[in-house]
């Protein structure tokens, strides 16, 4: 017997056919003998009619009232399934984040978990009870309902995992795992058994969207195995029994994989912006003099590249930041424009971060420059680079977005041979 956490996405409770779909799955994991805790997303489009409604009723809406709007559509979901649940003979109950409670910090829309009291939850599992959570919401120290910004059912689940001691957290979503590039882009794009949470972190920070950043930061810290799999399987065609391995993706430690690929997986993310300054005066303090007024207006700066001065008396400042943040950074760095002293300011938008990421990277040399190689030999123009331990990113004119991954996927090895 083990004890699971079960999530569903949106799209895998998108209607009433969906989540009876879905009833069969958690009914699998409960004949099996495990104990069961489902976390559901609400119906796939409707927190966005949800956020759209609440930003119609007054653009400056307060942030609680926000929250109890958005919190709503994981309520409905929870709900029925557990009456589906009820319906094909197994004891369900539904659960809001108040009643568990889920506590939170005051941070609407964006709420941290701050703790959770899994004491109720294992009473109920020793009942052979399944407890059916509505993901993504909690309750603050005033009693008011938080979320926890978009995508925040995974960090939900992964939570919940962490205080129930579960021995593993099955993200069901509409693909059956994490791949080495979107497949929509590249269809040679390969399913990995196995992903450190580390690779993991870095894939959905870059752009992959199967989990949200905050639910693998979570299961880092907390160990917690998480497998990414499909509701879309058929639940009867899956084998349950410990031992059996189901298809998916584990997430876990470094040291549980043992054949480490030096390059893991190709990730992007688009809508990015670019602005250089040119002509600054090259002095102690110049970035701080930029950079702190940006930080304060929320913008959030992604790659930075600093020219040399040919004779230290000026220099060119590029970054990064997404198309959302652009204007106001455009009028900050406007306002500051005499503190900072440049001469020209120059920006583009709708560019794209092409990101490699593999822990094998730490030890081999000369990763990174494979890529530019390869993305010269297609006339793909690089016009910032940054790089990490277990990653490096090229930013690009977005018409180029395809072909980068592509070839990065093949130069890579990453390419899936067909039989
Ligand atoms: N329903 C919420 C959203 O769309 C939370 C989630 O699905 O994870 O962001
Ligand atoms: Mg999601």
């Amino acid at each position: 017997m083990a004890r699971l956490v079960l999530k569903f996405g949106g799209t895998s409770v998108a209607d009433l056919d969906r989540i009876r779909n879905v009833a069969q799955h958690v009914k699998r994991e409960v004949d099996a003998g495990h104990e069961v805790a489902v976390v559901v997303s609400a119906m796939s489009g409707k927190t966005n009619e949800l956020v759209a409604w609440a930003r119609d009723a007054s653009p400056m809406h307060d942030a609680r009232e926000y929250d109890s709007i958005v919190a709503s559509g994981e309520q409905v979901t929870a709900g029925l399934l557990a009456i589906c649940l009820q319906a094909i003979g197994v004891e369900a109950r539904s659960w809001l984040g108040w009643q568990i409670p889920i506590k939170t910090d005051n941070a609407h829309g964006s709420a941290r978990i701050k703790d959770i009291d899994g004491t109720e939850l294992i009473k109920r599992f020793a009942k052979g009870q399944v407890a059916v959570i509505a993901g993504f919401q909690g309750i603050a120290e005033d009693n008011r309902i938080t979320t926890l910004g978009r995508g925040g059912s995974d960090t939900t689940a992964v939570a919940i995992a962490a205080a129930v001691k579960a021995d593993r957290c099955d993200i069901y979503t509409d693909v059956d795992g994490v791949y080495t590039t979107d497949p929509r882009i590249q269809p040679k794009a390969q399913r990995l058994e196995k992903i450190s949470f580390e690779e993991m972190l870095e894939m959905a920070s870059l752009g992959a969207k199967v989990l949200q950043v905050r639910s693998v930061e979570m299961a880092m810290v907390h160990g917690v195995k998480t497998f990414v799999r499909s509701s879309f399987d058929d639940p009867k065609s899956i084998d349950s029994s410990p031992g059996a391995t189901p298809v998916g993706t584990l997430i876990c430690n470094e040291e549980d994989i043992v054949e480490k690929e030096v390059v893991t997986g190709i990730a992007y993310a688009r809508d990015e912006s670019q602005i250089s300054l040119r002509r600054v005066p090259d002095k102690p303090g110049i970035s701080a003099a930029i950079f702190g007024p940006l930080a304060e207006a929320n913008v959030n700066v992604d790659m930075i590249v600093q020219s040399v001065s040919e004779d230290g008396s000026r220099t060119d400042m590029t970054f990064t930041l997404p198309d959302g943040d652009l204007a106001r950074a455009l009028e900050v760095l406007d306002a500051e424009r005499e503190a900072i002293g440049f001469e020209l300011i120059q920006h583009d938008k709708g560019l794209v971060k092409v990101s490699v990421i593999g822990i094998g990277m730490r030890s081999h040399a000369g990763v990174a420059s494979t890529a530019f190689a390869a993305l010269a030999s297609k006339g793909i123009n690089i016009r910032a680079i940054t790089t990490s331990e277990i990653k490096f990113s090229v930013l690009i004119n977005s018409e180029y977005t395809e072909l980068a991954v592509r070839t990065l996927h093949s130069v890579y090895g990453l390419d899936k041979v067909s039989a």
